[in-house]
């Protein structure tokens, strides 16, 4: 994938920066809409951070609607991946299922509502229905689901690279090992960037660097507040009475329980929890190993639901960066103040699924001035300035393994159950 021999050149139409999985879409479509001379620069590899280590579920299941159209607008590459990106991106529909405690099943009932009513294949299911969709799973006999049958999950890995190699195929580069130092701006518009390997000029540039994009900004007086964190996965070997295969089981996410878990492989399945989250503040040496407090907690969280995990053996796990929001939703558009910059950051921990619609809007935004894909304003950098942050009708999370920094707000809410 390095082309860094021959080193970046001096100018290019664009630049992107950061090859994780929304600056590869980016580049991608950026290149699919005819841009000949798109640069991409990562200061470690692609796919080498959040998107290499995500548990790479494929929902369209959000309780803003707005996330949800993106999701939904995404869903659609995954799906037809091999004519749209070319190769494969592993993507398993295995269906998946939203559960959550018995205090929020209004909640979910009015937020399955709204996600019909732009279009998502969603569906309200009992508890015999979960049963039947899941043998050996443990239901409340009160239990209602979301279930979505398209969902399911990719392989993070192969989605990112395959998106850098198809922009590489319709003419962009990627250079691995090259970092940049910062943005050359002048008269209130961007010029391109300062790099390890010397200066790129360029009318576009793009930041896609994930939780080090502050590093960045805050020169420019762009103060964006990301919280960084650390997020972790194990692998568990797959209780026997599950089939073997891709798609052995649905795709869950467990709000009763804090967590979520995914087929792995043919023999593995892969247990994350939503609310433990270490701090992270050395971002370029982090632990990149799950801890066995985490693979314990994960563990004993998802044996609830299917009881063979309990004793399952980890398999492996790791931890990756995240960039979270003050509303805990991605950023995306123009930067304030500064033509020709883009900004696709603060992905909050869900940009995976999300990315090939990321890369598509603001290809869009750069080249037709709008996107058409769905509509990104609510994104916007601004909104937290103008008092207008991102909301959803969210769901409780048991107290087990919630990040301390969040306990307090998350009582406040009444968000613990
Ligand atoms: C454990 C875990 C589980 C997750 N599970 C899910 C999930 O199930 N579903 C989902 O949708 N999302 C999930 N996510 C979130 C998702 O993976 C991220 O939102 C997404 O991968 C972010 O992609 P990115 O391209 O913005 O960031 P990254 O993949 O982190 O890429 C940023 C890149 O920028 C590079 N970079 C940084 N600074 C510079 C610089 N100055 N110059 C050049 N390059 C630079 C970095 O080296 C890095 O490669 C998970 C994340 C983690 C960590």
């Amino acid at each position: 994938m390095a082309e860094v021999a021959d080193g970046p050149p001096s100018s290019a139409q664009a630049v992107v920066v950061g090859a994780g999985v929304v600056g590869a879409a980016i580049a991608f479509n950026l290149a699919r809409l005819g841009l000949t001379d798109v640069v991409v620069l990562d200061k470690g590899t692609v796919a080498g951070q959040a998107s290499g280590r995500s548990g790479a579920l494929v929902r369209t299941h959000y309780t803003n609607v707005d996330e949800a159209r993106i999701a939904l607008a995404a869903l659609g590459w995954f799906e037809h991946w091999a004519d749209r990106v070319g190769g494969t991106c592993g993507f398993a529909a295995t269906g998946f299922l939203q559960m959550v405690a018995a205090q929020d099943h209004s909640t979910l009932r009015s937020n399955v509502e709204q996600l019909r009513g732009i279009g998502v294949d969603t569906t309200l299911v009992n508890a015999d229905e979960i049963r039947r969709l899941q043998p050996h799973m443990v239901v409340e006999d009160d239990a209602v689901a979301a279930y979505e049958p398209r969902g399911g999950y990719a392989d993070p890995v192969a989605t990112t690279v395959g998106l850098a190699e198809a922009a590489r195929r319709l003419g962009a580069t990627v250079f691995e090992q090259v970092e940049v130092t910062g943005l050359a701006v002048a008269h209130d518009r961007v010029r391109g960037v300062h790099t390890s390997h010397g200066t790129i000029e360029a009318p576009i540039v793009v930041v896609a660097n994930g939780a080090w994009c502050t590093g960045l900004l805050a020169p420019l007086g762009i103060e964006l507040q990301i919280e960084t964190a650390r997020a972790q996965v194990s692998f568990f070997a797959r209780p026997a009475e599950l089939p073997t295969g891709p798609d052995g089981h649905l795709t869950i996410i467990d709000r009763t329980n804090g967590c979520y878990l995914r087929p792995a492989g043919d023999r593995h399945t892969l247990v994350g929890l939503s609310a433990f989250r270490r701090p992270l503040d050395d971002l370029d040496g982090y632990d990149e190993s799950d801890e066995p407090e985490f693979t314990e907690l994960a563990r004993r969280q998802a044996a609830r639901r299917l009881p063979g995990l309990a004793d399952a053996p980890r398999a492996s796990g790791h931890a990756g960066p995240l960039d979270i929001t003050p509303d805990r939703r991605m950023v995306l558009g123009s930067a304030p103040g500064t033509e020709g910059l883009y900004l696709a950051v603060g992905m909050s921990g869900g940009g995976f699924k999300k990315a090939p619609a990321i890369g598509a809007c603001l290809a869009e935004l750069i080249v037709h001035g709008k996107a058409a894909t769905a509509p990104i304003e609510p994104f916007r950098f601004s909104r937290f300035a103008e008092g207008q942050p991102l909301t959803g009708a969210d769901y409780s999370l048991p107290a087990d393994g919630v990040d301390p920094r969040r306990r307090a707000a998350l009582q406040h809410q009444g968000l613990i159950h």
